[in-house]
């Protein structure tokens, strides 16, 4: 018996079908169902259709005095009535996507233990060594797909949060299914709570995590390892995707697990093929081969070494060595260019170091190596700045310029910025979003590397195949998938990614892609089908009520 049947056969009645997210209609009950499902007086007497639902959250919506409280009411109604919550995102991804994450969700962790109502999610506490699996089993849900987990340590560019980090897994899960149709019923949001540095937050009585300072690596390490043994035992079919982990964590959990079980770290491999999707759709503008291009990164940390990992495997695609591949891409981080002499770097960075003699001045860094392309992964608002760009755009005549950093103040320039200081020869996109920029009469649509391009349509494919793990090559299927939805018209307007508006179309295209790759490498855990963009479009959710009683 499916899952929604099983659930179907003990539905509840009366306020406690009304309170449950999954199954609650609310106004838009029909009679028979109020009839028989024990709802009579339990509701006002006019029934809504969905349009007259959506209509009353637009309206209660636009009443909100911010997007901080827009935030809290789409929560609200996610934690009332689920499906009228994700038929409002989905009919709108443009408006309603910026509200339950990116920017406004930065917002709302930082805030999290002064706007919390109802509590979403699992709080796997180190105070509570020994107990996860007891505590993996007091989530209702027994078939669990999904887990985001973060430790709340590196939360966007905002630094450690604690336990308020919890917003990250609540809303990337949100986006599973708002951006690739991820069936909601599947997915478990967790955070680790290991304590926090964070001094603001220990002293703030409405601080809702542990009051302790963070412990040893050694100590999480093992708390990871028996959370992830948990999850094992009680979810077998689960994708674990790490996120917002503090960098060598990032790192190095990743290494450990990625062979072991399915999961992924969507800061490293998702941001990776965000910037690889827009590298290829910015190619596609400037007519060049990625295995021609340089790359200079400012910034060496968790993003920096995804993106340079699968910019390599795509460039050993092309034909190049890896040792050829490696040499096109330069990394400069807070002590300046990696190089061979530099004694202060981590295993990982070393592919990285090559010979040349040491500098901290990033614009002699762009006149000595010539990049094609630079890319900003250094947390570091304005550090593109005038003398940067002016650098790049002398030495190309369309300068790649990626600026990642989120959020929107710790973007290393401006979409403007990028425009006029090239004298609107940049192709250019950012982490966080900006407005198209007039320049000389002419309008630049800047493309947003948002990681929701990726990591929903990998959800999906492993959702649908029910993969045994996540490859870089099924981020690489997926980069190229995203890559070439961008329209000639699109792309002439500036833009390197496909428009937030079809995100769905997108998403479904790239989980095809993906699922391709996992059936052809055996990772499937069900049968190949014939058509398999047919077969991963027949699993998607859709927000519909489903006649209840
Ligand atoms: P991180 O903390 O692991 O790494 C930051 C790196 O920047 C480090 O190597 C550090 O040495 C370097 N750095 C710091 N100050 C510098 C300075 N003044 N000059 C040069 N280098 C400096 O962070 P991360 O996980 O790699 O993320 C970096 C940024 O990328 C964040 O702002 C994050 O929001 C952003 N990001 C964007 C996306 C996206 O747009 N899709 C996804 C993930 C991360």
């Amino acid at each position: 018996m499916e899952d929604s049947e099983r659930k179907m056969a003990s539905l509840p009645r009366g306020l406690a079908l009304l309170r449950d997210p999954q199954f609650n209609k609310s106004t838009a009950f029909t009679e028979s169902e109020r009839e028989t499902l024990g709802l009579l007086g339990l509701l006002p007497e006019g029934i809504d259709s969905e349009e007259a639902q959506i209509q009353r959250v637009h309206l209660q919506l636009s009443q909100k005095p911010n997007d901080l409280e827009k935030y809290i009411y789409l929560s609200q109604l996610q934690d009332t009535d689920e499906t009228l919550f994700f038929c409002v995102l989905m009919s709108d991804p443009v408006q309603f996507l910026p509200l339950v994450y990116t920017p406004t969700v930065g917002e709302a962790c930082l805030q999290f233990g002064h706007i919390m109502r109802r509590p979403k999610g699992l709080y796997l506490s180190i105070k509570r060594k020994g107990r996860v699996r007891e505590i993996l089993r007091n989530w209702p849900q027994r078939d669990v797909r999904f887990i985001v987990v973060s430790s709340g340590q590196r939360i966007l560019g905002l630094g450690d949060l604690g336990a308020n980090g919890m917003g990250i897994p609540i809303g990337k899960l949100a986006l599973y299914t708002a951006c690739a149709g991820v069936p909601p019923q599947y997915s478990l949001p967790i955070l680790i709570d290991c304590g926090t540095n964070n001094e603001t937050l220990l002293r703030d009585p409405l601080y809702l995590g542990l009051r302790q300072t963070r412990p040893p690596i050694a100590q999480l390490d093992e708390f990871v390892e028996e959370f992830i043994t948990a999850v094992q035992e009680e979810f077998p079919s689960c994708c674990v995707q790490f996120e917002d982990w503090a960098g060598t964590d990032a790192i190095r959990l990743l290494a450990r697990y990625r062979d072991r079980i399915c999961c992924f770290n969507d800061d490293i491999q998702g941001t990776a093929a965000v910037a690889l999707a827009g590298i290829l759709g910015a190619l596609r503008t400037t007519s060049g081969k990625l295995s021609d291009q340089t790359f200079l990164f400012l910034g060496a940390g968790s993003a920096a070494i995804g993106i340079s990992g699968l910019l390599t495997e795509e460039m050993m695609l092309e034909g190049l060595p890896a040792e050829d591949a490696r040499a096109r891409l330069w990394l400069f981080d807070i002590n300046g260019l990696l190089e061979t002499t530099r004694n202060d770097l981590a295993d990982f960075h070393k592919p990285y170091a090559h010979r040349h003699s040491p500098t901290r001045d990033f614009v002699a860094a762009i006149e000595s190596i010539k990049p094609t392309a630079i890319i900003g992964v250094s947390t570091v608002g304005k550090a593109f700045n005038q003398r940067v760009i002016e650098a790049i755009a002398r030495i190309n005549r369309r300068p790649i310029i990626f600026a990642c950093s989120n959020p929107t103040s710790h973007s290393e320039c401006s979409a403007e910025e990028a425009y006029r200081w090239s004298e609107g020869r940049a192709v250019f996109a950012s982490g966080s979003p900006f407005s198209p920029v007039l320049l000389n009469g002419k309008t630049f649509v800047p493309g947003q590397g948002n990681n929701i391009y990726i990591f929903p349509a990998i959800g999906l494919a492993v959702y649908a195949t029910r993969a045994r793990r996540v490859t870089n090559e099924m981020f690489i299927a997926a980069a190229r998938a995203v890559a070439e939805r961008v329209t000639p018209a699109e792309l002439d307007a500036g833009l390197i990614y496909p428009p937030v508006s079809t995100i769905l179309d997108t998403e479904l295209h790239a989980a095809a892609r993906v699922a391709e790759v996992i059936f052809a490498r055996g990772l499937a855990r069900v049968p190949e089908p014939k058509d398999i963009a047919q077969f991963v479009r027949a699993q998607t959710y859709k927000p519909e009520y489903h006649l209840l009683g």
